[in-house]
């Protein structure tokens, strides 16, 4: 069992997706083992796409980020973190495959409406700085 954080970003809530993102997940097997919706102040945004400080589009990413609510989920199940990127598809949903989340929904490069953890470090990382040990469920 591996675990993943899982984001609907500004653009997926407001545009009323988030309903269609967790079927897809439900449908897929992959359990929600926790979830809450927040709004991001700038510096959350900042420490937490810290990675991407010095690429160009940093301000960009964390301004929007903090634009609107979002929805944090933690996702369980067999190699959790591949499967939910491969539901998601590419970063560019211009390159994204058929039938992926981005590829359905995304209309930027930045907005693409989901969020999910490259690797097992990062997702530890991820799900603790929103998560602590009350909230998990699974
Ligand atoms: P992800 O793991 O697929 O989300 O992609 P990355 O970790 O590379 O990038 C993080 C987020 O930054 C992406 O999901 C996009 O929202 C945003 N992003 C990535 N590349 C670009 C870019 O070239 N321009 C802009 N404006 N945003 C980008």
């Amino acid at each position: 069992m591996e675990r993943t954080l899982s984001i609907i970003k500004p653009d997926g809530v407001a545009r009323g997706l988030a309903g269609e993102v967790i079927k897809r997940l439900e449908q897929n097997n992959l359990k929600i083992t926790a979830m809450k919706m927040l709004r991001m102040t700038k510096s959350q945004a900042k420490g937490f796409y810290d990675v991407h400080r010095e690429r160009p589009f940093f301000e960009s990413l964390t301004d929007f980020m903090v634009s609107g609510p979002i929805i944090v989920m933690i996702l369980e199940g067999e190699n959790a973190i591949g499967r939910y990127r491969e539901l998601m598809g590419a970063t560019d949903y211009r390159e994204a495959a058929q039938g992926t989340i981005r590829k359905d929904f995304a209309t930027d490069i930045e907005k693409n409406v989901v969020h999910g953890s490259d690797g097992p470090e990062t997702a530890a990382f991820e799900i603790g700085y929103f998560f602590n040990s009350f909230e998990i469920t699974g």
